[in-house]
């Protein structure tokens, strides 16, 4: 199963992604490639594998990733051989990924569900983003300019979640991973016995 989570820079997906991989131990959060440099307290190979520029222009040459995106002036993507040796071991993927990445799997008719985070409101995203306090004036205000555009994709997903209060927000994503669980495209492959019934 593919569970692809996104929303605007701010909006919470790394603390709600957090507490859902806690829940869930058959869930792995897809550890995507990237030229952005680390931020403190990041790890490569649990955050992001971090890579120069001429490293990832040659995994895009060398047809290495399922989607691949310029995000906030960096790019970003996704790993298909990372991707197949996860999901070789059985284990289901959670996808941290913008907008751009998302129509590229859906355009690939990657099966998968798609939930997008909104913020209770645009200002609300603003204090979020400089209460962490990792991104310098600059790159806050490129953040914040492209929220807005980001929020235009809405139609693109299956759920809409508002991060409202965290604890709501962790509870709603579970209810929707509990559902796709037993959506009739997962539930039917833990039941091989049921489609072979004549
Ligand atoms: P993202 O991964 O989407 O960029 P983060 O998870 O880093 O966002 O969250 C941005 C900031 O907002 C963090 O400081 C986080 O603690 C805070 N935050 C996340 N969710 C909430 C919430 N529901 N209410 C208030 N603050 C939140
Ligand atoms: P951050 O720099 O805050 O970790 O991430 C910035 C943005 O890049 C977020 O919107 C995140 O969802 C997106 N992102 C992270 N990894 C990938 C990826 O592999 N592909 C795409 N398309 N976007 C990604």
């Amino acid at each position: 199963m593919r569970i692809f989570l996104s929303g605007p820079s701010g909006v919470g997906k790394s603390t709600i992604i957090r507490e859902i991989l806690k829940k869930n131990q058959d869930i792995v959060l897809s550890v995507s490639y990237t030229t952005r440099p680390p931020r403190r307290g990041e790890t490569e190979g649990k955050d992001y594998f971090f890579v120069s520029r001429e490293t990832f222009e040659t995994m895009i040459r060398d047809n290495a990733f399922l989607e691949w995106a310029h995000v906030h002036d960096h790019l970003y993507g996704t790993s298909l051989a990372w991707l197949e040796s996860q999901e070789h071991q059985g284990r289901h993927i959670l996808f941290d990924i913008d907008v751009q990445g998302v129509r590229q799997a859906q355009e690939q008719e990657t099966p998968g569900w798609f939930i997008f985070i909104i913020p209770p409101t645009l200002e609300e995203l603003s204090n979020r983003l400089n209460k962490r306090g990792t991104e310098d004036e600059q790159t806050l205000n490129t953040r914040l300019n492209n929220a807005r555009q980001e929020l235009m994709a809405w139609e693109r997903y299956n759920y809409l979640v508002v991060n409202d209060t965290i604890e709501q927000a962790i509870h709603d994503i579970q209810s929707i991973i509990d559902a796709c669980r037993c959506s009739r495209q997962e539930a039917i492959g833990r039941l091989p016995w049921l489609q072979k019934i004549a």
